[in-house]
């Protein structure tokens, strides 16, 4: 059995790897680049369930079991934006800032303006989509609820953590070790969801 994981992503494959390579140790885990697909798959789905999906079908191409995810912070005060444009947020709104992670951050910090602590709740998702060989598909999905801090906290991470406030920690995720991040999070919660389903339909 091969398995194709549909990112380029170094630190997501080696997340994922880590958790398949013990739940499934016969299962042979392969990148894009080792069956020989290049180029950007287009994430053109409007949920990340289906942009989930998009990546799994590319990687699967009839033969593999292609796994994709698609993951994003969603705020409550902002009609669940950025969501599926959680990259991309100031690229998306021509931010004059720049458009890289820190961009976003600024960028969400000024659509939040003055909004009261209780009112900037929020949750990263992340979706994991599987095409099995045979056509047959399944999505499971992680969420984790916080809160968008006003300031920056802590070093760690990557992304919005240093704005997401984890109340059950009394933290925010940058300030977390990445086994207690990976212990509560959307992507920890989704591939153990994961893992647990592939074994059912295996
Ligand atoms: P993608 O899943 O590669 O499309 O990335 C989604 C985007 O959502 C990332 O670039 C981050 O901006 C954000 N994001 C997803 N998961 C996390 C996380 O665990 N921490 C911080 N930001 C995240």
């Amino acid at each position: 059995m091969k398995l194709v994981l549909a990112s380029r992503n170094a630190k997501k494959i080696n997340e994922l790897k880590g958790i398949l390579r013990e739940c499934f140790p016969d299962v042979e885990i392969l990148s894009l680049d080792d069956v020989g697909v290049t180029g950007e798959i287009e994430e053109t789905g409007s949920t990340f369930e289906e942009n989930a999906l998009l990546k799994a079908r590319a990687a699967s191409m009839g033969r593999y079991i292609g796994v994709g995810d698609d993951s994003g912070l969603t705020v409550d005060a902002l009609g669940g934006e950025p969501g599926i444009w959680s990259a991309r947020y100031a690229e998306r709104h021509h931010y004059a800032g720049g458009h890289d992670d820190e961009a976003n951050n600024r960028l969400l910090l000024e659509r939040l303006g003055s909004v009261p602590q209780e009112e900037r709740g929020a949750a990263f998702v992340c979706c994991i989509a599987c095409v099995l060989p045979d056509g047959r598909s399944f999505t499971v999905r992680g969420e984790v609820r916080g809160s968008i801090l006003q300031s920056y906290r802590g070093s760690g991470g990557f992304g919005y953590d240093p704005l997401f406030w984890y109340e059950p920690l009394g933290r925010s995720f940058a300030e977390l070790t990445p086994a207690e991040k990976n212990a509560v999070s959307h992507r920890g919660v989704a591939l153990r969801k994961f893992a647990a389903r592939l074994r059912e339909e295996l």
